[in-house]
């Protein structure tokens, strides 16, 4: 029920319609790639109709003439790793697989809801005043005078990335994974979540948003 993406893809790129059950009147109702608003991490799923409907069936369309995307940073560097210079599908399926193995705890083994925070969207002043400090910030553009930091950055830089309270904490591969190792409340995660807020705040002047459903 959101925009899913990684690596440089979204499903946005690759949507076409999806069919949805309206709860209240008991219908059916199509939804064209326009009607779902997509935005980063966002649909009109995630916001106005919340709760509302129930997605059945989606429809895609892909290219059969497809283009690859390696250019996402860390991709390319995995490609190199295993010396391929002209990658296939399948190389950069298994690029991305061994990537999110080595670096995201599977929810099976450690409780994790995946990225918790957004990648900020700021302007481009914001990102000169961190330049000020530190060297090689990552950064994306994102419209006329803003860019898109990396949040999972952020709180490795202000010392959370592997930061461990008893039973729950900062994931010591993925600083955007807060894990909860053994039967920790969810509101020590929210606690947590909202200190981490808090910190980059004070330190960055970048207002980091939940990426994750607080029930
Ligand atoms: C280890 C890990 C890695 C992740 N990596 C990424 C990533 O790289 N990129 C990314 O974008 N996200 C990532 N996520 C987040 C993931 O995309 C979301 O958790 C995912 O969208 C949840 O889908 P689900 O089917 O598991 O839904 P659920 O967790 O079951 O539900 C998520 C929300 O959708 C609603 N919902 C579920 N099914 C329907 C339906 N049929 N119709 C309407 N509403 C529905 C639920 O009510 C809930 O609000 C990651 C999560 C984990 C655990």
């Amino acid at each position: 029920m959101q925009n899913i993406g990684a690596y440089g893809v979204e499903i946005k790129d690759v949507f076409e319609s999806l069919e949805a059950y309206e709860i209240a009147k008991g219908e059916l109702k199509i939804f064209s790639h326009a009607d779902c608003k997509f935005g980063y991490r966002e649909s009109v799923f995630k916001r106005e109709l919340k709760d509302q409907y129930i997605i059945v069936s989606v429809t895609f369309r892909l290219s059969k003439n497809h283009q690859i995307n390696s250019s996402y940073g860390i991709i390319e560097e995995e490609l190199k790793k295993n010396s391929i210079t002209n990658p296939t599908i399948k190389d950069i399926s298994n690029a991305v697989i061994a990537i999110r193995s080595s670096k995201l705890p599977n929810p099976k083994e450690i409780g994790n809801a995946g990225s918790f925070f957004k990648n900020p969207v700021v302007d481009l002043s914001v990102l000169e005043e961190i330049q000020a400090n530190y060297e090689n910030v990552p950064n994306y553009p994102a419209g006329e005078n803003k860019v898109k930091l990396a949040a999972g950055w952020l709180i490795e830089k202000a010392g959370w990335k592997g930061k461990t309270f008893s039973t729950y904490g900062v994931h010591k591969n993925q600083a955007l994974v807060l894990v909860n190792y053994n039967n920790t409340k969810g509101s020590d995660i929210l606690a947590l979540s909202d200190q981490i807020i808090a910190d980059i705040e004070k330190k960055f002047n970048v207002t980091l948003e939940k990426e994750v459903n607080i029930i």
